[in-house]
């Protein structure tokens, strides 16, 4: 398998060259040049597959560059009892046509560990094959540079650089990350909102020289590595949603069993993953994308134009983690809606315009892709964290309330819908209590007693020159 770049001006690589980098050295996205496809026969194979099992398979289809063996190790101590100790990915039923994907079991309680448990494992893996060390710069909203610190905290050859916004996380977000003492970890918080936080990693990996200098990487959501590693739940979801429904599964009605997912969607990293889990074959009819009132993605997915917001236009919402208005990965999807040959004249709209308008696309969104979309607001997150826990017993986050009230919005019951749990309620308590009152669960004795340890930051101003001056100083 190689990996092209969206803009097309890169030759064809790894998956381990790639694994390392962010953005192309065109400026663009990493994308696969070709999609498995399974069949049938084949996705009914995967069902005695535990879930590091699965991932060795489904990432294998990617990393062809990584003997299986190594894979197999790879994800055996990413997906393992270590770091989730229960059920890597449990699955439940909640009520009508609506289940629970539990993505939020590993350590840091949110989505995005189980993209960073195997990069934690497999960059050092490469670095030590090609006898490398690696920087990481990132930005993070709350829940990425939590998750990214969690997995390489300690890990050889590597540093990590994470920017996050000032005052925009919650006091469990903060602690998880500012919290940990390893020295390979620096907290850097910047004075802007994530999208600054972005842009200052897009200015550093722009600076070429400082780049290679520096062995500067990346492990934000548009790191393939994470993509592949996201797509291996939407497999098990189905899978695990089959056992439920069919005790008689068969091969034969294998490709019949069809699903909806939905999606709380901000940097359009978990639903990609989610579109090409559908390409490789996974029965899913329709992705449902959840924005909260930083709704740049449900205006693109219902009028075709896709315009992104400054910081003045971002709210601070109670889903936090989604308060994003440049949707990163939307490139690549993007890619594959227009195609290789369209895509550099439509995508160069949105540095000449700041917009993107592909409104002659909007009926094969639907149609073709299978997408549909909507947006959700304060009250909609407090009533279905409400209304869950009423008929179900089952509490759910402010971003998980996101995906309840836009899959209940867009379903018509013809189809199951999984909606992906992309945080523990834990992480998000205000609003959680704000919605369930005397009923909200009380604050685990883990987040208690993080939440009492001693935080190490550094401040930093909204400027990429300060933080590569700061790299510089430490990476001596
Ligand atoms: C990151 C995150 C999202 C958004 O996911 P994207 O891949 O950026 O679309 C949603 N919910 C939570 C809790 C997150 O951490």
């Amino acid at each position: 398998m190689k990996f092209v770049s969206t803009r097309g001006g890169m030759a064809p690589a790894n998956f381990m060259d790639i694994l390392l980098d962010g953005l192309a050295p065109d400026g663009g996205l990493v994308v696969p040049e070709t999609t498995p496809r399974l069949n049938t026969d084949e996705l009914a194979a995967l069902r005695d597959l535990s879930y590091a099992e699965l991932a060795a398979r489904i990432i294998g289809l990617f990393a062809t560059d990584i003997p299986r063996e190594d894979l197999e190790r790879i994800t055996e101590t990413a997906y393992g009892t270590d770091r989730f100790p229960e059920n890597t990915v449990p699955v439940t039923y909640l009520h009508d046509e609506f289940f629970l994907v539990g993505l939020s079991a590993g350590p840091t309680m949110a989505f995005k560990d189980l993209a960073m448990q195997f990069l934690g494992q497999a960059i050092p893996y490469v670095l030590e094959k090609t006898g490398r060390t690696l920087n990481i710069v990132g930005a993070t909203s709350g829940d990425t540079g939590s998750s990214a610190e969690h997995a390489f905290k300690g890990a050889p050859g590597v540093s990590v650089y994470m920017l996050s916004p000032k005052g925009r996380m919650s006091a469990v977000q903060r602690a998880q990350m500012y919290s940990i003492t390893d020295s390979n970890i620096h907290n850097l918080v910047v004075d802007g909102v994530f999208d600054d936080c972005q842009d200052i990693v897009k200015a550093v990996n722009n600076d070429a020289d400082f780049k290679r200098t520096h062995h500067i990487g990346a492990v934000n959501s548009i790191n393939f590595g994470r993509i592949a590693a996201q797509v291996v739940y939407y497999f098990w979801a189905w899978l695990r949603y089959t056992d439920i429904v069919d005790e008689d599964y068969t091969t034969e009605n294998a490709g019949h069993r069809e699903i909806a997912v939905c999606v709380p969607s901000g940097n359009f990293g978990n639903i990609y993953a989610g579109h090409l889990a559908r390409r490789m074959g996974v029965p899913i009819a329709r992705l449902m994308l959840a924005t909260n009132e930083n709704n740049v993605l449900d205006e693109f997915f219902t009028t075709g134009h896709y315009t992104p917001r400054s910081r003045e236009n971002t709210y601070a919402t109670s889903s936090p983690s989604m308060d994003i208005s440049k949707a990163s990965n939307l490139e690549r999807f993007v890619y594959d809606l227009v195609g290789a040959k369209e895509f550099p004249e439509a995508w160069a709209q949105l540095d000449a315009q700041g917009t993107v308008d592909l409104e002659s696309y909007v009926a094969r969104l639907g149609a073709e892709f299978g997408f549909a979309s909507a947006k959700s607001v304060h009250q909609d997150r407090l009533d279905s964290i409400r209304a869950t826990f009423e008929e179900t017993g089952v509490v759910i986050d402010p971003h998980t309330a996101d995906g309840v009230t836009v899959a209940k919005r867009l379903s018509d019951a013809t189809l199951p819908v999984l909606i992906m749990e992309t945080a523990k309620p834990d992480k998000f308590r205000e609003t959680v209590v704000e919605a369930l009152g005397q009923d909200a669960p009380d604050t685990s004795d883990v987040v208690k007693d993080m939440l009492k340890r001693e935080q190490f930051t550094v401040d930093m101003p909204n400027s990429a020159d300060a933080i590569k001056a700061y790299i510089e100083e430490e990476d001596r």
